[in-house]
């Protein structure tokens, strides 16, 4: 298939580079020359506007940081909307807005053409794996069609209902787990103020009630599991800031729903206080090593 890919950052690129892998043609456009030489060097061509990928191709996939850019991107001057051919369909697989993501499908669907929003979860790893979990918003018959080019991305697929649907799923997910992370790491930090051995405190939390994915597989304190970023100097994985970002998206989703919510607020301004110290770019359960106690002579 002939795909227009926009967004050619550290998830962009490895999904695009799969895509070139399962036979697809792809041309690509980014607003960095950097990505767009990165997007040439694993196969694919480079074009000079967004609106020139989508006018030389059958489907549009965008990658892209947040809600202004997809607007931007679709919207603006030189964007999507401007070379999209009637009855194309467009991916959205950034993380944003539900919101936005429907105004951008009515956008889409005026034009005559189809937009499905295709969230992902996973991060770089899986990206260049091929094996991320992607939630679906959109008309099952334009999921239908998307599957085989969605598949050559990632392996967990799932249909969640209609477009915005795929982001109310990200957003609910990322809601827990950046949550679970500051739990955790408030957790740890107790124990260790009373000297309790965190890899106890693991196998104990990992038997009971408290035990959680994001302790399992990105265990905040370093060396417990091999695997986790805290093992690495908190190399992503997913970083703060697009923690941060996800759950202030979910944040915004509640207060316009009128949903009350307690702990994702605190859970995000703990993440931004984190980055705004340092830690933006490590992956989100360096929020641990922000948590710290204070001096032993601080009064409580
Ligand atoms: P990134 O910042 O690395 O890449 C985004 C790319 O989009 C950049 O190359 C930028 O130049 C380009 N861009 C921005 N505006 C543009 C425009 N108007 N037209 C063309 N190109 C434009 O971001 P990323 O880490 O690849 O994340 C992309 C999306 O995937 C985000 O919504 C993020 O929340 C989501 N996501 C990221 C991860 C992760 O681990 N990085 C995991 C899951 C989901």
């Amino acid at each position: 298939m002939k795909i227009g890919f926009i967004g050619i950052g550290a998830m962009g690129q490895p999904m695009l580079a799969n895509l070139v892998k399962k036979g697809h043609s792809v041309v690509a456009y980014d607003l960095a020359e950097a990505a767009l030489v990165g997007a040439v060097r694993v196969g694919a061509a480079r074009t000079g506007s967004a609106a020139a990928a989508a006018r030389d191709s059958e489907l549009v996939i965008t990658v892209l940081p947040s809600s202004s850019h997809v607007e931007s991107a679709y919207l603006a001057a030189g964007g999507v909307l401007e070379g999209l051919a009637a009855g194309r369909l467009c991916i959205d697989m950034s993380t944003i807005d539900p919101s936005v993501s429907r105004r951008v499908a009515e956008a889409v669907v005026r034009r005559g053409a189809r937009f499905i929003d295709a969230p992902v979860s996973g991060g770089v790893p899986r990206a260049v794996d091929g094996t991320l979990a992607i939630m679906v918003g959109g008309d099952a018959r334009d999921f239908e069609e998307a599957h085989p080019v969605l598949s050559a991305m990632g392996a967990n697929i799932i249909h969640v209902g209609p477009v915005g649907s795929g982001e109310v799923a990200k957003l609910c997910n990322n809601l827990i787990a950046g949550v679970a992370a500051v739990a955790v790491s408030e957790a740890f930090r107790i124990a260790e103020g009373f000297g309790v051995d965190p890899k106890v405190l693991t196998d104990v939390i990992s038997k009971s009630s408290g035990n959680t994915w994001v302790m399992e597989h990105m265990h905040p304190v370093p060396g417990l599991v091999g695997k986790a970023p805290s093992s690495r100097d908190y190399a992503p994985g997913f970083t703060t800031d697009l923690m941060a970002k996800d759950l202030g998206l979910a944040v915004n989703a509640a207060r316009e729903l009128r949903v009350p919510v307690v702990v994702a607020p605190a859970a995000q301004q703990a993440l931004r206080l984190a980055s705004s110290h340092g830690l933006g770019r490590k992956d989100f359960s360096s929020v641990y090593m922000f948590l710290r106690a204070s001096s032993r002579e601080a009064p409580v």
